[in-house]
């Protein structure tokens, strides 16, 4: 195993590229830790794929370095890179067995017999695929032959890295949170620093400890799952995770603290004024918000019931307001105000945090 850090890493599929747009990775600089679990979380399109391919050597960035503890092995080919990637789409032999598919990559490295048969039953049973070993993979559904794509990643014992590139994707709906808690707790008993990458928030932030989020071949914050939640370093965070994901109000700075029409907000923290900025904008999660008798007034648009809490949906002047309301809380009628809870409400600049 070994620590991955990515060093001023850019990428560009195209030849000369001058535009902005050009670059699929803008400039990422990272460091995984032995041992890690971590999930890569962004749109479609965010570069989650082109930066998985960079560490596993498919690809070779257009600018910057790969290290594997701090040796440069940006110019090592990928089979020397002891890393085990398994795909969005499962790879399955299907006229071999599934024994024979999850042994593959051990005879490949010319593994004795003895320890294949002991490896591949350790995974087996951890995937729950004993029953079927000798069956013919061609035999399975799609749900089981990702179960054979995800032992295949995980039978090397001597494998740098395992990645993960949305393996969820082809599994049936109900299957999926199976299979999930299923990959948390292999991560637990395997050890190995282990990157998911997803779309998917609730995947992310299930598997990992530190989830790191992209948008636009960039990266734009690194932090635990508490951490996202609580203090968004960018309001595209803020945004993209979270259901809903957080608020955002046009605001201005007076006297250290934002204001909304002359209604002062307490925010986290005491400001400068941020000089240049064009935006300014609190950031405050649906959870953060109540109804109060003082406060922000806001004219109520829509009520939805999930059951075990409401979604209030307010809008102050242009600006729409969610709120969330736990079941047997009151929601005023005439004349609703709103507060923030000053810990979680946050000032951003041009979608930067300043507090
Ligand atoms: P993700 O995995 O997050 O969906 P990708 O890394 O696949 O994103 O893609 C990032 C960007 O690079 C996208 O704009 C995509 O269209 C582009 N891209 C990906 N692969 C190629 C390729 N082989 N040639 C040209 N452009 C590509
Ligand atoms: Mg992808």
């Amino acid at each position: 195993m070994a620590k991955i850090t990515l060093d001023q890493v850019r990428h560009s599929y195209a030849q000369n590229p001058d535009d902005d747009l050009d670059w699929a990775l803008k400039e990422v600089d990272v460091t995984w830790s032995d041992g890690g679990a971590y999930a890569l979380l962004g749109p479609s399109g965010c570069g989650k794929t082109t930066l998985l391919n960079i560490i596993s050597g498919l690809l070779r960035p257009s600018r910057g370095r790969v290290l594997f503890d701090d040796r440069d092995i940006t110019d090592i080919p990928s089979d020397k890179r002891h890393i085990a990637q398994v795909f969005q789409f499962p790879v399955v032999y299907d006229t071999m067995t599934v024994f024979d598919n999850l042994a593959f990559p051990l005879r490949n490295r010319d593994v004795p017999q003895a320890q294949v048969d002991a490896r591949v039953h350790e995974i087996a049973k951890m995937l729950d695929l004993e029953e079927s070993l000798h069956n013919r993979a061609s035999h399975l559904t799609a749900d089981g032959k990702q179960k054979i794509s995800l032992g295949r990643g995980l039978v090397r014992s001597d494998v740098n890295v395992i990645m993960f590139d949305e393996p969820l994707t082809v599994i049936d709906p109900h299957l999926k949170w199976l299979l999930r808690s299923k990959l948390k707790e292999l991560h637990q008993q395997i050890g190995s620093t282990m990157i998911y990458v997803t779309h998917d928030q609730t995947e992310a932030l299930t598997f990992a400890d530190k989830v790191m989020v992209m948008h636009d071949g960039m990266v734009m914050q690194i932090g635990t799952p508490v951490e996202l939640f609580e203090k968004p370093k960018h309001t595209f965070v803020g945004h993209f995770i979270g259901s809903p994901g957080m608020n955002l109000l046009p605001c201005v700075i007076e006297n250290g603290y934002p204001s909304i029409d002359g209604h002062q907000i307490i925010s986290a923290q005491k400001l400068d004024i941020p000089e240049v900025a064009k935006r300014v904008e609190i950031g405050i999660r649906p959870e953060f918000v109540s109804f109060t008798p003082n406060g922000l007034p806001v004219e109520i648009v829509k009520i939805n019931d999930i059951g075990q809490y409401r979604i209030v949906e307010t809008r102050h002047k242009n600006t729409t307001i969610k709120i969330i309301v736990a079941e047997g809380l009151h929601i005023p009628t005439a004349d609703p105000k709103i507060s923030f809870d000053p810990a979680y409400t946050h000032v951003y600049a041009d979608g930067y945090i300043l507090t």
